[in-house]
């Protein structure tokens, strides 16, 4: 076979642990598979690196940012290759570049655009053990680019889709992707297999275990992708197309997103277009906008109420200065402190009831809700901050996720 293994932070957190890998990695090897390795920087590196930047500039420029944070990676795929040879295998450390992947040229958040496997078919080819370093490309001006936090994940399925791999198999620190972040609830289950549209819900409402925008190149590209831990040999999850499960849970699991920040736009003019014009300046901006509420107002006006990440919240006060400034809006509001609960689950296509439970769990538990957004297989709600690991641990209660 043909396996694509990628390590994150913890997994290669020191020595000890990168020679853990390459134990591991051997062994694949050993076993006569092809093995290309996806490795992120050791854990803590890339908030270091972040820390080093701010201690000179709250706004560092993102290209040199880019050079920067593509440095930690770049440690981890060299040491490993190093173990890799020093027991006998013939192995090969590759940069984003040469591995051949292609981003535009969106600094800190590139998108991958192509890949060239052709130096990594041919290392395949001689044999090599093939360690890429993940979380970086280059633009087609051949500047240096970084895929955005967790953005090795995406490296690994990008990488395995390029060179037709047979499985993709992400290494961490908990044994696969549970109903709910294992660190808040003790109780939360592991789950054997989950359809990508549910695994892509959860990662993009919170559940930090695989990087979204991965998730969404899995899908696409049908790649074979299984979580698992790098500290055990237990089995993983695998994340697969929904026909391959044959049971479905009402609701699989409970995500939490505590980077979030929420913005209501007090006095804006009530006429045709302005809500256009906002949005369209913060998409300009680069600002991620989440859930969208707009209410009636008094005396020609209306209100509006959007979530953003915390890391756009700034270029969104930007956006939001211009209408003050042209009179098109009275007032703004910024509020930090909030999180988002959301209940995952393709069952809820079926059946009703769903929504209200997630609702009444908040009201038993006096947990007051400032926003609900909603979609076929989704619940999500914004609260205060301060409830979310209670919010958490009663939803998964209500829907018996620990049975
Ligand atoms: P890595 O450094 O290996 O990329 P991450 O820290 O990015 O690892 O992701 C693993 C973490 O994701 C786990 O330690 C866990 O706390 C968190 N997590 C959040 N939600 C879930 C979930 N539903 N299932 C498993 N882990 C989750
Ligand atoms: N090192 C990067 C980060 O911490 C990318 C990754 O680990 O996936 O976000
Ligand atoms: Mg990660």
């Amino acid at each position: 076979m043909l396996i694509v293994q990628k390590f994150g932070g913890t997994s290669v957190g020191d020595l000890e642990r990168i020679q853990n890998v390459a134990n591991r990695v051997s062994a694949t090897k050993k076993a006569g598979n092809d093995v290309v390795v996806v490795v992120s920087a050791m854990s803590g590196e890339t908030n270091k690196l972040v820390a080093y930047a701010e201690h000179f500039s709250q706004n560092p420029s993102r290209p040199e940012m880019d050079m920067l944070l593509s440095s930690g990676e770049r440690v981890t795929a060299a040491l490993l290759a190093i173990a890799l040879k020093e027991m006998g295998h013939d192995s090969v450390a590759m940069s984003g570049r040469k591995a051949g992947i292609v981003t535009d040229s969106h600094h800190t958040k590139a998108r991958i655009e192509e890949i060239d496997p052709t130096a990594m078919n041919e290392a395949i080819k001689e044999g090599k053990i093939i360690v890429v370093a993940g979380f970086q490309g280059v633009n087609e001006n051949g500047d240096v680019t970084t895929l955005g936090r967790g953005g090795s994940d995406l490296s690994a399925v990008a990488v395995a889709g390029a060179i037709n791999a047979d499985l993709c198999e992400i290494y961490t620190d908990v044994t696969g992707i549970f109903t709910t972040d294992p660190r808040i609830e003790s109780k939360a289950k592991k789950i054997d297999k989950i359809s990508y549209e549910e695994m892509l819900e959860m990662a993009s409402l919170g559940a930090k275990v695989l990087q979204n925008r991965s998730v969404e190149m899995a899908k696409k590209l049908n790649v074979n992708l299984v979580t698992r831990s790098s500290f055990c040999d237990e089995e993983g999850t695998l994340i697969t197309k929904e026909e391959n499960i044959m049971e479905k849970p009402l609701v699989s699991g409970i995500a939490l997103d505590k980077n979030q920040a929420r913005i209501s736009l007090i006095g804006v003019s009530d006429r045709p277009g302005i809500a256009s014009e906002i949005f369209n300046k913060l998409a300009k901006a680069e600002v991620n906008v989440d859930m969208i509420v707009q209410n009636r107002g008094h005396g020609g006006t209306t209100n509006i109420d959007f979530t953003v990440a915390k890391g756009d919240l700034n270029d969104a006060k930007d956006v939001v200065k211009e209408f003050i400034k042209e009179g098109d809006l009275q007032d703004d509001v910024y509020n930090e402190k909030i999180c988002k609960v959301s209940v995952v689950g393709v069952g809820m296509k079926s059946h009703a009831g769903v929504a209200a439970k997630a609702f009444s769990t908040m009201a038993e538990n006096n947990i007051n809700i400032n926003m609900i957004s909603t979609s076929e297989i989704k619940v999500s709600m914004v609260i205060e901050e301060k409830y979310a690991e209670l919010a958490v641990r009663s939803l998964h209660d209500a829907y018996e996720l620990d049975k």
